[in-house]
C-alpha cells in the first residue's frame, strides 16, 4: 500500500475523531434544548393546573360558606318559635331576611365560579395534550443522544487505538508533518488536500495549483504542502496509478 493510501486511512479516522470530539459540546447542547421545549410546555401546564386547582379551591370553600349560612338560617327558623312577642318577632324576621339574601348570594357567586369551571378544565386538558405530543415527538431523539453520549468516549477511545495502530506503518518523518498540520485542525481532523492530474485548486483551501506546483506533487517522493494552507498533497488512487504507470 502507498503512504499515500495508508495517510488518507489515518485522516479518515482523525477526521472521526474530530467528528466526535464535536458531538461532545454539540450532543448536550442538543439534549438541553430538547429538554428545555418539554419543560416549556410543562411550565404552561402547570400553570393551567394551579388556575383549576384555584377555582375548584374557591368553590368549595364557597360551599362551606354556604353550609353555614344556611345553618345559620335554619337557627333563626327554629328561633321564630320561641319568640316572646311582637317585637323579637319582627327582629328575627328580620334576620331571616338577611340570611336569606346571603344565602342567594353565596348561591350566586358559587354559580358564577361553577361557569369558569369547563373552560379551565378545556385549557388544562389542552395544555397536558401538548405536554404529552412534545414529549412522544422528542423522546427518541433524547434517548438518542442520551445514549450517543455515554458512548461517546468509548467510540473516541477504539478510534484512536484504530489510528495508533496505523501510525508504525508510515514512515515517521511524513507522520510528524501530517501531526503538525492535525495540530491546527482538531475540530475538523482534514489534513490531507487530495489532487488528482486534473486538479486544479487546493481540496481544502480553494487555492489554484501553479502547474509547476501539480508537477512537484506528481514527481516529488515526499509530501507537499499547500503554499496557502499548509494542508498536504496526496494523490487520489487515479492519480497514483498515473504517477506509477
Ligand atoms: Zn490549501
Amino acid at each position: 500500500m502507498s503512504f499515500e493510501n495508508k495517510l488518507l486511512e489515518i485522516e479518515t479516522l482523525d477526521i472521526k475523531i474530530a467528528q466526535l470530539e464535536n458531538s461532545k459540546l454539540e450532543y448536550p447542547l442538543k439534549l438541553a434544548e430538547l429538554k428545555e421545549v418539554i419543560g416549556q410546555k410543562e411550565k404552561s401546564r402547570d400553570l393551567t393546573k394551579s388556575n383549576l386547582e384555584k377555582l375548584e379551591k374557591d368553590i368549595s370553600s364557597a360551599n362551606i360558606d354556604l353550609e353555614t349560612h344556611n345553618n345559620e338560617l335554619a337557627r333563626s327558623h327554629e328561633r321564630l318559635t320561641s319568640v316572646k312577642n311582637n317585637k323579637e318577632f319582627d327582629a328575627v324576621q328580620k334576620e331571616i331576611r338577611t340570611r336569606k339574601t346571603v344565602v342567594a348570594e353565596t348561591k350566586q357567586s358559587i354559580a358564577k365560579l361553577k361557569e369558569k369551571l369547563p373552560q379551565l378544565q378545556e385549557e388544562f386538558k389542552a395544555a397536558q395534550e401538548e405536554v404529552d405530543g412534545v414529549i412522544a415527538q422528542n423522546s427518541p431523539q433524547i434517548e438518542e443522544l442520551t445514549s450517543k453520549i455515554a458512548s461517546i468516549d468509548d467510540d473516541i477511545a477504539a478510534t484512536t487505538s484504530e489510528k495508533n495502530a496505523l501510525c508504525p506503518k508510515v514512515d515517521e518523518d511524513l507522520l510528524k508533518m501530517y501531526d503538525a498540520v492535525l495540530l491546527g485542525r482538531k475540530r475538523s481532523g482534514k489534513v490531507l488536500a487530495h489532487i488528482s492530474a486534473d486538479s486544479k485548486k487546493c481540496s481544502y483551501c480553494g487555492q489554484v495549483i501553479s502547474p509547476n506546483l501539480l508537477k512537484k506533487i506528481f514527481s516529488s517522493a515526499v509530501l507537499v504542502a499547500c503554499e496557502n494552507c499548509g494542508s498536504l498533497f496526496v494523490l487520489t488512487e487515479n492519480a497514483q496509478n498515473q504517477k506509477t504507470s
